[in-house]
């Protein structure tokens, strides 16, 4: 009966892949002329209403079941909506267009543009582009792309068959499950495969679709390709697909698709891709492209990627990395206006900086939450439990909450509800620590109205222990029992909260001065030469425009300000000021470093050996501007760092 029951819901689930709409495209694309030819035939057996193409594109033949028909076209949500008869199951179109060149864009500008381009150097013709037929919702296809000789390209999908000769490029692609739509790339590519075996024998093909002069890194992007598919397979459950590409891009660009990833040939280059952003595109296999986000619901699943990559690599690396990584995200919210980040629901894509910080690293921390919540295991559960229900759909917030509380075992509404649906943040405030005998009373100030358990580190003569109290309301009072002979108490001292900061508390970086909108540069005891390099140099690192230098024999002028000079007259005015001295050992050509004032104003100083040593860190400066201290070698950085932070903490009376 068990079994019976099991196949008939199994059915129910396969339904509505097994009713999509089915596109068949035969494509040919010619990337110096721009032209794309394209037949293509649309199927619903459930019928079909009509579909949606690019404006710009000649339909020459259309056809409803059988039927010679006239296209027409009307507009609907901005786009050329092109209605067909009523209870058509077939409709058949040729059709030409020529896409539009290729712009030379900038990181920016390529994620927000969605139009076809055609180049020899790389085309990409993305889903939702208006370049194929679309019927509205999630539809299965059949690709297949003729090339001229010289060129490849690809889909998402099985690579059924594919030719390569004197007469061109062909090849088929099936994406069997329902997909959101059609992602083209070609280019003048060299193409490298290797195999991957996965546990139960299943077979994955991966392949580098790399411009000529990346050819040489092939080899290492299939090994790391190879070593996350494997991490994230066993973590989640099964790779959905047979094939993985890694595929370059003419323009800075970085997507994840189905069973691929296509990233800027200039980005492969960089040496930390391999082992950051390839990973985190693997993983959209599972969440974006595996799982689809509802994108009226919000986008969950690029916080999931953020924790599960990104975040997980630095776990990886050991807790002091993962420790700042946590430190960073809430100094990025430390930073947002109260009331400026919305909330996670809201989170649809990536569009400027505050969302980001909502969309990737609130959410990022969100599911670090509900794991020290649920547990390790449970966590793990609740990831495989949404991957098996959830695997080509959508889903939304709730039903990430369904998986988790089903592999919990209990509701998680409350968590749900104050993390993801509100807006903000709380803040909290130790007020006050009183020890009798061995209970501690504590008074814990929260603006905000969260129900939270707080990391709290007793600190003891001759150990630490964390405790985690709950508390809710904006006073909560709280006894600890056993704590005799505790000195102070810490805050949720390794950041494993999402809460606004104080920022004073958190360690001074470099970008405080270099983003701040008016700074002022001193340069004490400066010669004309050394004076004309400090200016040179802080017109590359500062936001605010300066024309001068100001008399660099003054103390700090009570705004941020950049210090710049020769070690002896830094140390000289650092000492006549007040300030702490030169922290950084003098190996080296150059010594950087951040601080704040007495009334909590950011500085930074830059101390060289010489001018030209000061010369040597324009280039690499303005990159470091997450860092507390640098020491240069020339324009070399042989060693950084980040100040410790201070934790919110109070000591015991
Ligand atoms: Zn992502």
């Amino acid at each position: 009966m068990k079994s019976i029951a099991r196949a008939l819901i199994l059915f129910c689930l396969a339904l509505p892949a097994a009713a999509a709409p089915r596109l068949e495209l035969q494509a040919r694309l010619d990337p110096a002329t721009r032209q794309l030819a394209a037949t293509a035939t649309l199927e619903d057996a459930r019928g079909l209403a009509g579909f949606a193409l690019g404006d710009e594109v000649e339909i020459l033949s259309l056809t409803a079941d059988g039927r010679r028909i006239a296209s027409r076209s009307i507009l609907r949500q901005g786009r050329a909506w092109h209605p067909l008869p009523t209870g058509t199951r077939r409709a058949r179109l040729e059709y030409r267009v020529t896409l539009k060149p290729l712009a030379r864009l900038d990181h920016r500008a390529a994620l927000a543009d969605r139009d076809a381009v055609a180049d020899p150097e790389g085309s990409f013709l993305p889903a939702g582009a208006g370049w194929y037929p679309e019927p509205g919702g999630y539809f299965s296809y059949r690709l297949d792309l003729e090339l001229p000789a010289g060129q490849k390209g690809l889909a998402p999908g099985e690579l059924l068959s594919e030719r390569d000769d004197a007469s061109g490029y062909r090849a088929a692609y099936e994406f069997a499950q329902p997909s959101e739509g059609i992602d083209l790339m070609a280019g003048p590519y060299a193409v490298a495969e290797r195999a991957l075996v996965l546990p139960g024998g299943r077979q994955v093909r991966l392949r580098t679709w790399f411009h000529a002069e990346l050819a040489p890194l092939a080899a290492g992007y299939l090994e790391d390709s190879a070593r996350h598919i494997e991490r994230y397979d066993g973590l989640i459950g099964d790779y959905p697909f047979g094939i993985f590409s890694v595929v370059s891009s003419p323009t800075p660009t970085g997507f994840g698709m189905p069973g691929l990833t296509y990233l800027g040939r200039e980005v492969l280059r960089l040496p930390f891709i391999r082992a950051t952003s390839l990973g985190h595109e693997i993983l959209h296999n599972w969440w974006g492209n595996g799982v689809y986000p509802d994108w009226t619901a919000g986008n969950w699943s690029e916080g999931l990627a953020t924790y599960l990559a990104d975040y997980a690599y630095k776990e990886d690396e050991g807790e002091e990395a993962a420790r700042a990584m946590r430190l960073a995200w809430l100094r990025d919210l430390a930073a947002v206006p109260a009331g400026g980040d919305g909330a996670l629901k809201d989170f649809t894509s990536r569009r400027h900086g505050i969302s980001s910080i909502v969309g990737y690293n609130k959410a990022a921390m969100v599911f670090l939450m509900l794991e020290d919540e649920i547990g390790r295991a449970a966590f793990v559960r609740g990831l495989r439990l949404l991957w098996e229900r959830k695997r080509f759909d959508g889903a939304s917030w709730a039903d990430l909450e369904a998986a988790f509380a089903a592999a919990a075992g209990r509701p998680l509404r409350d968590f749900f509800r104050q993390w993801v649906e509100r807006p903000g943040a709380p803040a909290l405030t130790l007020k006050s620590a009183v020890l009798g005998g061995d209970r501690l009373e504590l008074g814990i100030e929260q603006r905000g109205g969260y129900a939270l358990e707080i990391p709290l580190r007793l600190v003891f003569a001759d150990r630490v222990e964390t405790r985690k109290p709950r508390v809710t309301g904006r006073e909560t009072r709280l006894v600890l029992d056993r704590a005799a002979g505790a000195q102070s108490v810490e805050l949720d001292p390794d950041y494993r909260l999402w809460r606004r900061v104080d920022p004073a508390l958190l360690p001074a970086i470099l970008r405080e001065v270099f983003v701040a909108p008016r700074a002022a540069l001193l340069a004490p005891g400066a010669d004309a030469a050394t004076r004309a390099a400090a200016l040179a140099l802080a017109g590359r690192v500062l936001d605010a425009r300066l024309t001068a230098a100001a008399d660099g024999d003054a103390g700090l002028p009570g705004a941020p300000a950049l210090v710049i000079g020769l070690d002896p007259a830094v140390d000289a005015w650092l000492k006549r000021h007040g300030l702490p001295p030169r922290p950084v050992a003098s190996a080296g050509s150059a010594r950087v470093w951040a601080g704040r004032d007495a009334r909590g104003i950011p500085y930074a100083v830059v101390a060289a050996r010489d001018h030209a040593a000061l010369g040597a860190l324009a280039r690499a400066l303005p990159h470091y501007g997450g860092q507390s201290w640098l020491a240069f070698d020339g324009p070399r950085v042989t060693a950084k760092g980040i100040w410790p932070p201070r934790a919110e903490a109070i000591a015991v009376r």
